[in-house]
């Protein structure tokens, strides 16, 4: 008896309860033109992808959506013969269809879904080994910078952070025992742009190239088509997209990675339960409009912004004053959706804006179709030592926005209001 992507016998005459003759005709096309589980054409273009790739109807039931195997173990037809599943934290069809679509949309075969994007970053780290160095973007997001500083090293790892937009410092930086580079752009908060292709072109064999893809997702940047090794997402950010679901995936299109990483995955078996698998799959199937949305309200958000005599500077990779504005044409289709900003008047005044915006709710987090705005100094980098993050420019008087996808109009209105309310007018009058 056949089977189907997720090892599941076809159906029989019986379970389908069609009419023998029906059967009779579906056997015959089946015998001509076999099932075979949904696998991308070349041709086929992100969103297709996205809605279709692992997502085959169930054998058993004709489910067109993907069901939630909610179960922890799978009956054995006799000891050892399974239907390709033993054990939900070892694997579960759910889980499976979500890594088969994520993979697909990086542009790779494999993938591991972990139950957080801390455990995805973690995952990926599995490859190393005690003795071994890591490299990585300097001002990364900082429960990864918490990750390498404070975790890593009690296992024997050690990290370099360096301004990975810089060629030089970055290639001085690797050493012999370096076995991974650890790049994270757009970076967090500040949208510096890192040249995947040019530090993928560092790469010797034994190293390395890894690169947190979160804020831009494949629909804007394919960090594998660029040379770099492994991707990683926090999925609980644009892939997922509703702010419901914490999640994390690591993409590569290795064979030999992918399997370090996924005996990693069920041996420490940090992995997402069945719901949070779909609730990530149902999510990532409207990641291609869901994006051109985003960033069609960041730009406008982003304009705006500079357009305010009383906002001191805005980051945002799409805007032509953007120092790697050129690099970010090449390296990405788009620019996203966050967008960061210091007004005039520093931290009271931008602790003030935050706590007035109504469609902006305060929040960390990013990458859901809500739009959040946070004081990164305080709420995602919090882990970050404070000299550290002076160095970095992370200070008191910066804002993040992660522009959602409600009317333009009433987002820039929102802003424009807190910005309004938050200027005193002896402020007002300096400014003009
Ligand atoms: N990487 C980036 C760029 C992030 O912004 C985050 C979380 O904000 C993470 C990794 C960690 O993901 P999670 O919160 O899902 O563990």
């Amino acid at each position: 008896m056949p089977n189907d992507a997720f090892g599941h016998s076809q159906p029989t005459s019986r379970t389908t309860g069609a009419p023998e003759a029906d059967v009779a005709t579906r056997s015959e096309q089946d015998a001509s033109l076999p099932r075979q589980p949904w696998m991308a054409a070349a041709s086929a273009g992100f969103a297709t992808r996205a809605i279709r790739t692992g997502q085959d109807p169930c054998s058993a039931t004709g489910s067109t959506v993907t069901p939630v195997y909610q179960t922890a173990t799978f009956t054995q037809d006799a000891v050892g013969v399974t239907k390709g599943f033993d054990y939900s934290r070892s694997g579960n069809p759910t889980r499976t269809a979500l890594e088969a679509q994520l993979a697909d949309l990086e542009g790779a075969r494999f993938a591991c879904a972990f139950g957080s994007g801390m455990a995805a970053v973690n995952g990926a780290c599995s490859i190393l080994e005690a003795g071994d160095h890591l490299v990585a973007t300097r001002d990364c997001y900082g429960g990864t910078y918490r990750l390498f500083s404070d975790v890593l090293p009690r296992y024997g790892i050690t990290t370099t952070y360096v301004d990975t937009c810089d060629l030089d410092a970055t290639r001085a930086a690797i050493r012999l025992n370096t076995k991974l580079v650890w790049l994270e752009t757009p970076t967090n908060p500040l949208l510096r742009i890192v040249d995947i292709a040019a530090i993928a072109a560092l790469k010797r064999p034994g190293l390395v190239i890894a690169v947190d893809n979160t804020f831009a997702t494949p629909y804007w940047q394919r960090p594998l088509e660029l040379g770099a090794d492994l991707v990683m997402h926090s999925t609980t950010k644009y892939l997922g997209g509703h702010s419901d679901v914490v999640g994390g995936i690591v993409i590569t299109d290795d064979a030999a990675l992918h399997e370090r990483i996924a005996f990693h995955q069920n041996a420490v078996g940090a992995v997402p339960g069945p719901w949070d698998a779909y609730l990530t799959l149902r999510g990532a199937k409207t990641l291609a409009i869901r994006m051109r949305e985003h960033e069609r309200n960041a730009h406008a958000v982003a304009q705006y912004l500079q357009s305010r005599a009383d906002v001191a500077a805005v980051f945002y990779p799409g805007l032509a004053s953007h120092p790697q504005h050129e690099l970010a044409k090449r390296q990405m289709r788009g620019f996203g959706g966050i967008v960061s900003f210091r007004p005039h008047g520093g931290a009271e005044r931008a602790l003030a804006i935050a706590r007035s915006t109504r469609i902006f709710n305060l929040a960390t987090s990013l990458g859901g179709v809500e739009s959040l705005i946070c004081s990164p100094t305080v709420m995602t980098h919090g882990s970050v030592p404070a000299a550290r993050k002076a160095e970095l420019g992370i200070t008191p008087d910066l804002l993040r926005l992660s522009v959602g996808i409600e009317d333009e109009a009433d987002i820039v209105g929102d802003l424009a209001r807190a910005l309004d309310a938050s200027l005193s007018s002896e402020r007002l009058y300096a400014i003009a």
